[in-house]
């Protein structure tokens, strides 16, 4: 079933509402998807739910749409943070995209000892970011926050969050064990969560001590093998969502 095109939009969605898009949006409904006017497409803010509406106007660099009605309704993913270390490009724009296809709510980049850091250009992430959400079907859209020392984060880290330490190294237990354990006993001080994986080069001993010693932290092994980090972000996070998260659910408008 071929879904119309759906856009990330800022403005609030109601019916018969004006929304303006984006330069670049216009760009593609005229220049790619060869728009004419009149034509469908979905739209979601984050806050209002997805709505169908209808390209009014297209011209050069401008579109505007009316909104028509509700789809579906807002429905915010689970409250998932994924703290990594900035790797190289290509890996991170895979790893950014597939953060969002796996609904965490927030991206915490950290600086590690060993993080090669590249410039980070943060509007491209976010463009990335946006496209993965439109595409995966999502109502909202992550923050990405500024890339920030790993101690520095672990110094403000907020009393209701526990931190999944991806661990390459030291005794871990099988993250689907420590979760299972998890689920069946829940930390009611803690009910939010968040992952960590660290860069190429992988955390230093150090960094492994520190994060073993602080009481939110919960180190995981993600099996025998060596994983990229992109890889170990990705698996973590799917198992989070299976057993923690919203792994059990459908995808809209397939349930059937
Ligand atoms: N190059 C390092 C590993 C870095 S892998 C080495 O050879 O040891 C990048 C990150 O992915 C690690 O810091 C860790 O967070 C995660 N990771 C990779 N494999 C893992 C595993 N088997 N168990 C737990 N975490 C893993």
């Amino acid at each position: 079933m071929a879904t119309a095109t759906r856009l990330y939009v800022t403005d609030d969605l109601g019916p018969g509402m004006p929304v303006e898009a984006r330069a670049d949006q216009a760009h593609y409904l005229r220049n790619v998807l060869r728009f004419k006017g009149g034509e469908v497409v979905h739209l979601f803010n984050g806050r209002d739910g997805e709505w169908r509406a209808r390209v009014d106007a297209l011209g050069k660099g401008r579109a505007r749409f009316v909104v028509e009605e509700k789809r579906r309704d807002q429905r915010t993913s689970p409250d998932l943070w994924l703290l990594y270390a900035p790797i190289k490009r290509a890996r991170h724009d895979f790893l950014i995209e597939k953060a969002v296809e796996l609904g965490v709510s927030r991206l915490l980049p950290v600086l590690t000892g060993r993080t090669q850091v590249e410039r980070v250009k943060e509007e491209r992430l976010q463009a990335n970011l946006i496209e993965a959400a439109e595409q995966c079907e999502r109502l909202d859209i992550p923050a990405l926050e500024a890339p920030l020392a790993l101690d520095a984060r672990l110094d403000g880290w907020p009393s209701n969050r526990r931190l999944i330490l991806c661990a390459e190294a030291g005794a871990a237990p099988p993250i689907g064990e420590a979760l299972a354990a998890a689920r069946a006993t829940p930390d009611p001080a803690r009910p939010a969560w968040a992952v960590l994986t660290g860069p190429e080069g992988g955390f230093s001993d150090a960094e492994l001590e520190t994060l073993r010693h602080l009481p939110f932290v919960l180190p995981v092994g993600l099996g025998p093998r060596i994983l990229r980090a992109e890889t170990a972000a990705m698996t973590a996070l799917a198992v989070w969502q299976s057993v923690l998260g919203d792994g059990g659910m459908r995808p809209p408008d397939r349930v059937e």
